[in-house]
């Protein structure tokens, strides 16, 4: 079977980031679009955040503490936009489980996509070890998650995959 990818929207040139902005063009997320394996979502505009937005971090902890209830996401107006985060969250760990995904290429260091690191709460730009909420959540289930920095490893852990 050909697997497919779960891809933030924002690395397809989906303009969708906080900021009104986009990332890319990646030879390897349009070959990958090319074959149809590409499965695009923006956590964020899923869960009901308009774009631009304000940008928004996770004071006192990370993804997984804003899974466990521990810690909250708050934007730079003092927001709490949780509630948008956890639903964009777990419409991603939908998508998952219905299109069978392995292997997701996040945008890194966003508090829903980064995968290593996310910023520290202080909204001074400071990066900490930690993933973001969706990329938690999909790697508590099991999902390889990868970031546009990590494309050879990503397209590696896709050739490796038996089923
Ligand atoms: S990093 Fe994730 S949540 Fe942020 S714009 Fe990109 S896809 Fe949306």
């Amino acid at each position: 079977m050909m697997h497919k990818i779960l891809v933030s929207r924002c690395l397809l040139g989906h303009r969708v980031r906080y900021d009104g902005g986009a990332s890319g063009p990646f030879d390897q997320l349009a070959n990958w679009l090319q074959e149809g394996r590409v499965v695009a979502l923006c956590p964020e505009v899923a869960g009901g955040l308009p774009t631009p937005r304000a940008a928004a971090e996770i004071p006192g902890g990370q993804g997984l503490q804003v899974l466990a209830g521990k810690a909250r996401v708050l934007t730079t107006e003092g927001e709490d936009v949780s509630a948008q985060f956890l639903s964009g969250a777990h419409q991603a760990l939908e998508l998952v489980k219905e299109h069978r995904i392995r292997v997701a290429v996040l945008k890194a260091s966003s508090p829903s996509c980064g995968n290593l690191l996310t910023y520290d709460g202080t909204f001074t730009g400071v990066k900490v070890q930690g993933a973001g909420v969706t990329a938690a959540l999909l790697a508590q289930h099991g999902v390889q998650v990868f970031s546009e920095l990590q494309l050879a490893e990503a397209a590696a852990a896709l050739a490796a995959l038996s089923w």
